[in-house]
């Protein structure tokens, strides 16, 4: 930076430095979503995932090396929490990848839905969400900004009351805490009913929603009571839900269910007047869809 002073210069080298990832793989999916291999400066590895839509770019980021959460059926937290990113590696993916893009290309939307359970790692989050939506940054609308939670019900609060103003998704992936205690360990601490507290009680903005995942694992939480029993937590909470058919990995334990099951899932809860969607596994052929994430 020449065109600062050598005074400036030297004060900047000892009391700052622009870190870097360093691209290791991109893979691209038949479906067009591409998936990122970046390696820290340490050497631990993290995923970004960029995934095109017709009328939108939406950019996949992760907050942890590995994930200490320990969801059964989640790739990502197989490897248990390795570390904490720091705010700089979570603003990197952005930063980074934006400037891959073609020139007049844009993200338009982010999602904190990578590796890692990003309210474990509230700090580092929250700093580099202020950074990302700061008018003096990259600027990005809060509202363009979606992190998703397993459920961290103080965290979850604390973030309510932030101002931060970004969208949440909270991972239920279960009807009954029975279910919920198997394949989410998180639940033994916070059970539904103080999880769904925390998100009566949080301070959406109007015509803000709160955003409900639910992973369908064949044979286990997808049953038509399932169903029933998720419309009747939900209730009262301005929401919508998003079903993600289980992406299958090597080795993992439980099974993708089928269509028609997935649909009639849906239906139920439409009847009940909530908007559904069903997400697409998008890059799964490249192992980039929810919960394939890891560092290789
Ligand atoms: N740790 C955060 C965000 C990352 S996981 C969280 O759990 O919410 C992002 C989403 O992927 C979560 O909703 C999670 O339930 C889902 N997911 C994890 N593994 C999956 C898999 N194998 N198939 C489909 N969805 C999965
Ligand atoms: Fe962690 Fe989310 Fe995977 Fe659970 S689903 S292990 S919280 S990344």
């Amino acid at each position: 930076m020449t065109d600062l002073s050598k005074e400036a210069r030297g004060l900047l080298s000892q009391k700052a430095y622009i870190s870097r990832l360093t691209e290791v793989k991109r893979q691209c999916s038949i479906d067009g979503t591409e998936k990122f291999l970046f390696a820290l400066e340490d050497g631990h590895r993290i995923e970004s995932v960029l995934i095109p839509e017709e009328d939108r770019l939406t950019l996949c980021i992760s907050t942890q090396v590995g994930c200490g959460m320990g969801c059964t059926f989640c790739l990502t937290g197989k490897s248990g929490l390795v570390r904490n990113l720091r705010s700089s590696e979570i603003i990197n993916q952005v930063l980074t990848i934006q400037r891959s893009l073609t020139e007049g290309t844009r993200l338009t939307n982010i999602v904190i839905m990578g590796m890692g359970e990003p309210l474990a790692n509230y700090n580092n989050t929250m700093k580099a969400i202020e950074i990302l939506t700061h008018p003096l940054g990259p600027a990005i609308g809060a509202r363009r900004i979606t992190l998703s939670t397993s459920g961290l019900v103080p965290l979850i609060k604390r973030l309510g009351n932030s101002g931060l103003n970004i969208n949440l998704a909270i991972s239920l992936n279960a009807s009954t805490d029975e279910q919920r205690n198997q394949i989410m360990p998180i639940n033994k601490k916070y059970p539904l009913a103080k999880l769904l507290d925390s998100c009566r009680e949080y301070p959406l903005k109007r015509n803000r929603m709160l955003s409900f995942e639910y992973v369908l694992l064949d044979g286990i939480n997808n049953s038509p009571e399932d169903a029933r029993r998720v419309a009747r937590l939900l209730k009262g909470i301005r929401c919508k839900i998003n079903l993600i058919p289980f992406n299958e990995f090597p080795g993992s334990a439980y099974k993708r269910p089928s269509e028609e099951s997935v649909l009639a899932f849906q239906e139920i809860l439409a009847s009940h007047h909530y908007s559904v969607f069903i997400r697409k596994s998008r890059g799964a052929d490249i192992l980039a869809a929810c919960g394939q994430l890891r560092e290789e």
